[in-house]
């Protein structure tokens, strides 16, 4: 990376999002410049469970990791710290694989289609100006690049820099993942509620298992820490404390994030298009986050070249963004936040498990109503 660079797609962040979008865009023979600010392989708090509604794509451009054996799950149980539970079977499924591998895996994928994947590199600021991106890096350089695509995540400096709405907010919740190990249908995906939050468990690959809980801040500050907090308050939950008794936990420590909020944000900020949890984040009970990712990288890695091919004017590719994302996303995210209200809370999610165990249509209507449809990789965008 010299002290000024240029070209003709910017990407920043490399997770599914950010790494989907590259590998569409150089498939299309594009000139793509992704900047990740960590070095790949790491792990990230997720749940690692994917909805088979992206499957055919990812089969499609030849992306879909069957080198690591992902679990395939199809059923899903909730609990209550009460003991109730539900049980359901999944009509999408999933598939079970770690970030760990998965984001690794499109690196070197993206690598090789001749993306310039320059990892340890942090976009601190850009800016819009004479049709272009200006962006500042880390290590005082900067890039110019014509389309710019925003993949960063759910929270990053550059929110702060945008003033983008959600950030004035403090969020209430905390995400805490581990990989175990211990006896586990491999089909099965398990939502275990605890006062103020719920924790998944589901297979990945190698037997692992991925445990993955969100939990109000205030809570685990009241606990004092991580320990305590599993210790005290998941382990209300008796198939919580059946696997705190039982697993071997293989990280040393967990991995944590903070802030994370799930309110609306704008799909395209100051001429750049926005994808994966940039654009907005569903909560993670509807285990679909990875999908509307690759789902909206898709969408915009389209658009973007249709716009550097000259088959779009810049105000189009907005414009055109902004309204497919909305229609495709925004009704799956608002039910995501709603249904969330039915998690975490003692008496009525006890309740809502007993009432909806009795309703197995209205719960397989409700399920479907956070997923969306099959996405079909010959469709016109
Ligand atoms: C507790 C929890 C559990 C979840 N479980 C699931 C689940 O089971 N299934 C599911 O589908 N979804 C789940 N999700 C959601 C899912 O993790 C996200 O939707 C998904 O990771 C979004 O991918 P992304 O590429 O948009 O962002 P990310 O994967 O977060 O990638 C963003 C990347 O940008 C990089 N970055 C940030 N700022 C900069 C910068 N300034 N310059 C350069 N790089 C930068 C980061 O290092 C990061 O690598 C869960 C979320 C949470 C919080």
């Amino acid at each position: 990376l010299s002290n000024r660079s240029e070209t003709e797609i910017g990407i920043i962040g490399g997770g599914l999002a950010g790494l989907f979008s590259a590998i569409v865009l150089a498939k299309k023979g594009h000139q793509v410049a992704l900047f990740e600010k960590k070095e790949y392989p790491f792990h990230r708090v997720c749940g690692e469970y994917i909805s088979t509604e992206v499957s055919p794509l990812l089969e499609h451009l030849g992306l879909f990791p069957h080198q690591f054996k992902p679990s395939q799950i199809s059923r899903v149980m909730i609990s209550s710290s009460l003991g109730s539970t539900l049980k359901s079977p999944l009509a999408m499924g999933g598939f079970g694989i770690s970030r760990y591998s998965l984001d690794q895996y499109w690196a070197h994928i993206a690598q090789e289609l001749g993306v310039q994947l320059f990892t340890g590199i942090s976009v601190e600021n850009y800016q819009f100006e004479k049709d272009n991106f200006q962006l500042q890096l880390s290590g005082e350089k900067t890039f110019s690049v014509r389309t710019l695509i925003a993949a960063y995540g759910k929270r990053s400096k550059l929110d702060l820099l945008k003033n983008r709405s959600f950030t004035t907010k403090r969020s209430p919740y905390v995400g805490v993942k581990y990989h175990i190990r211990m006896p586990f249908p491999a089909d099965l995906i398990a939502l275990h509620n605890f006062p103020g939050g719920y924790c998944g468990l589901s297979a990945i690959e190698d037997g692992k298992l991925n445990l993955c809980y969100l939990a109000g801040r205030e809570g685990l500050r009241a606990a004092g820490n991580i320990e305590q907090f599993e210790h005290r308050v998941l382990q209300q939950n008796p198939y919580l404390k059946e696997v705190w008794e039982k697993a071997e936990f293989l990280f040393e420590k967990p991995e944590v994030i903070n802030e994370i909020s799930f309110a609306p944000r704008s799909p395209v900020e100051d001429h750049a298009l926005m994808v994966g949890d940039t654009a907005g984040l569903i909560t993670p009970l509807c285990g679909n986050g990875m999908a509307i990712a690759i789902h909206s990288a898709w969408l915009a890695a389209n658009l973007s070249s249709k716009h550097l091919k000259g088959e779009l004017n810049r105000e189009a590719l907005e414009q055109q963004y902004a309204r497919e994302w909305g229609k495709r996303f925004s009704t799956r995210l608002m039910a995501g936040r709603n249904l969330q209200k039915l998690f975490g809370e003692r008496f009525t999610t006890d309740l809502a498990i007993r009432l909806f165990g009795a309703m197995p249509v209205l719960t397989r209507k409700l399920i479907s109503l956070t997923h969306g449809k099959t996405l079909d990789p010959c469709a016109s965008i």
